[in-house]
C-alpha cells in the first residue's frame, strides 16, 4: 500500500479539539493514519512531500452546484434571478449527454484547483431525447477523481402550469420518480469510503408540484438516502409562495416532509427568527452560496444566526452561470467577508468559514465519520495549500492567510488517497484541451 508524509507544514486538523500545529500528515492508501506535530515516524518506502511554508487543510465540500451550467457562462450578467432563468432555460433546454459531460469535467476540474475533494452536484434540467445526463456527469467525475454526491433533480410544474421553466423540460411526476429510484439502484454506494452517493432534489417550489416534493421525501427515506432542494432563494420566492399556498418557503417544505438531518436547502437567504429555529432544531441543512448570490442581488444568508441554532451551513459554488469563476475557496473568503459587511466583525470568524467548507459540508452530505477532518482512520481527502507565495508570505497565521488573501496554489490535493493536484496542475484531466472544448461547445449551445 502506497505511504505518503506530509512533513513540516502547518496542519489545521479541524478534530473535536480544533488542534493545530506545526507538524505532519501519514496517508496509507485511501486512509490517514497518523496526525501529530514535529516530525513523523519513519515509513519505509513512503513518499515524502516537503510540507515547509505550506498549510494542510481537510479538503472542501461543495454542498452545491449545477455543472451543466459551465458552458452557458457570462449570459444575462446583469438580471435578476428570475429574469436570469427566463434568458437561460431555453438555452438549457438544449443540452446534451455531450454538453453536460464536457461541463462537468470542467466544473470538476476547477473544483478539484481549488481544494474541493467532495463535490455534490444538483442536476435538474433533463430535455426529452437529451440522452443519460445522470451517467455523463458521473463517468466525469470518476475521470477527475473527487468523490461525487449527485442529486437526482427534476421538475414537474412548467408554464403551462403556472411554473418557470419550459414545459419542453419539465418531465412527468411518476417518470422521475421511476428515474430517481432506478438512479439510486443503479448508483448509490453507501459502503465505507464510497465515492459515490446518490441524493433525491426536486429543483425548487416555483418549479415543482407540492405533490412531487412530498413523494421526492418518501421516496428518498425509503432508499436511506439524502434530500435536497433550492429554498428562500430571493424575496421573489416568498412573495410566490404567501400568494400561492398562503405560507412561508420553510411552512410549505416542512408541511411536505422536508426538514431534518438527512435534508439541505440551497441558498435559505430569506429565513425569519422563527424559521432559524425550526432549522437549528431539526438539524436541517443549509448550502450557503455567497458568491451566486451576491452576482444575482438575491441578498446574504444568516450564516452565523444559522450555525447558532444548530443548522450546519455547508458552503456552495452554485452554477457558474451565476458564478463564473466556479472556484470553491472563493466561497470562504467571501462568506466571511458578506457575513460581516451583514451584521458587524464579529459575525463569522476566520476558522468558522474553514468549519462551514469542511465539517459542515460533510455533515450535510452525511459523511462526518468519514471526512470533514484530518484524524488517523479517516479518509485521506486533503489539500496542502502553498503559502510561499507574495501574496501569502508574512501573514502569520496561516489559517488567516487562506481565507483572507487570494487563493493560494496547491502543492497536493488528495482524494481517497490519490493525488489529484500537484504544484497546481491537474493530474487527472488536460486542462488546456478541456478549456478549448468548452468553449466551442458554449458557442454551439448558445448559437
Ligand atoms: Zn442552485
Amino acid at each position: 500500500m502506497s505511504v505518503i508524509v506530509i512533513e513540516g507544514a502547518y496542519v489545521a486538523t479541524l478534530d473535536p479539539a480544533r488542534r493545530e500545529f506545526a507538524g505532519h500528515v501519514v496517508v496509507e492508501g485511501n486512509r490517514i493514519v497518523a496526525v501529530g506535530s514535529g516530525s513523523a515516524p519513519a515509513y519505509d518506502g513512503a513518499r515524502i512531500v516537503d510540507g515547509r511554508g505550506c498549510l494542510v487543510t481537510p479538503g472542501f465540500v461543495n454542498t452545491h452546484q449545477h455543472f451543466y451550467q459551465w458552458v452557458t457562462r457570462g449570459l444575462a450578467v446583469d438580471a435578476t434571478l428570475f429574469g436570469w432563468l427566463t434568458t437561460l432555460y431555453p438555452i438549457w433546454s438544449r443540452i446534451t449527454e455531450e454538453s453536460v459531460y464536457v461541463a462537468a469535467q470542467a466544473s470538476l476540474a476547477q473544483l478539484a484547483r481549488t481544494g474541493c475533494t467532495t463535490a455534490s452536484d444538483h442536476h435538474y434540467v433533463f430535455p426529452r431525447g437529451g440522452g443519460d445526463l445522470l451517467a455523463a456527469e458521473i463517468t466525469a467525475a470518476a475521470e477527475v477523481g473527487l468523490r461525487f454526491h449527485p442529486a437526482r433533480g427534476s421538475m414537474d410544474r412548467g408554464q403551462k402550469d403556472g411554473g418557470l421553466p419550459p414545459d419542453s423540460v419539465v418531465e412527468d411526476r411518476d417518470e422521475i420518480l421511476a428515474a430517481t429510484e432506478a438512479a439510486i439502484d443503479r448508483w448509490h454506494d453507501s459502503t465505507p469510503g464510497s465515492m459515490l452517493q446518490l441524493v433525491v432534489a426536486p429543483c425548487s417550489p416555483f418549479s415543482v408540484s407540492g405533490e412531487l416534493m412530498r413523494e421526492s421525501a418518501e421516496l428518498a427515506r425509503f432508499k436511506g438516502v439524502r434530500l435536497h432542494t433550492h429554498l428562500a432563494e430571493t424575496t421573489d420566492e416568498s412573495e410566490w409562495c404567501r400568494e400561492t399556498y398562503d405560507c412561508t418557503p420553510l411552512e410549505y417544505a416542512a408541511d411536505l416532509g422536508w426538514t431534518g438531518d438527512d435534508v439541505w436547502f440551497a441558498h435559505g437567504i430569506h429565513f425569519d427568527d422563527e424559521e432559524i429555529k425550526q432549522l437549528g432544531r431539526t438539524r436541517t441543512g443549509v448550502a450557503h452560496c455567497p458568491s451566486s448570490n451576491a452576482r444575482l442581488g438575491a441578498g446574504i444568508a444568516r450564516t452565523a444566526d444559522l450555525r447558532a441554532a444548530g443548522a450546519p451551513v455547508g458552503l456552495g459554488v452554485d452554477g457558474t452561470a451565476s458564478n463564473e469563476s466556479g472556484s470553491l475557496i472563493e466561497e470562504l473568503r467571501h462568506a466571511l467577508l458578506f457575513a460581516r459587511a451583514r451584521n458587524g466583525p464579529q459575525a463569522l470568524t476566520v476558522r468558522a468559514v474553514l468549519e462551514m467548507a469542511t465539517l459542515d459540508g460533510a455533515e450535510i452530505l452525511g459523511r462526518s465519520n468519514e471526512i470533514g477532518s484530518l484524524e488517523p482512520g479517516k479518509l485521506a481527502d486533503l489539500a496542502v495549500w502553498n503559502l510561499n507565495t507574495l501574496a501569502h508570505a508574512g501573514i502569520p497565521d496561516p489559517v488567516a492567510a487562506l481565507v483572507l488573501s487570494t487563493p493560494p496554489p496547491l502543492t497536493l490535493l488528495l482524494v481517497n488517497g490519490r493525488p489529484i493536484v500537484e504544484n497546481d496542475t491537474l493530474l487527472t484531466v488536460d486542462e488546456p484541451t478541456l478549456a478549448t472544448r468548452t468553449a466551442a461547445v458554449q458557442r454551439h449551445l448558445t448559437a
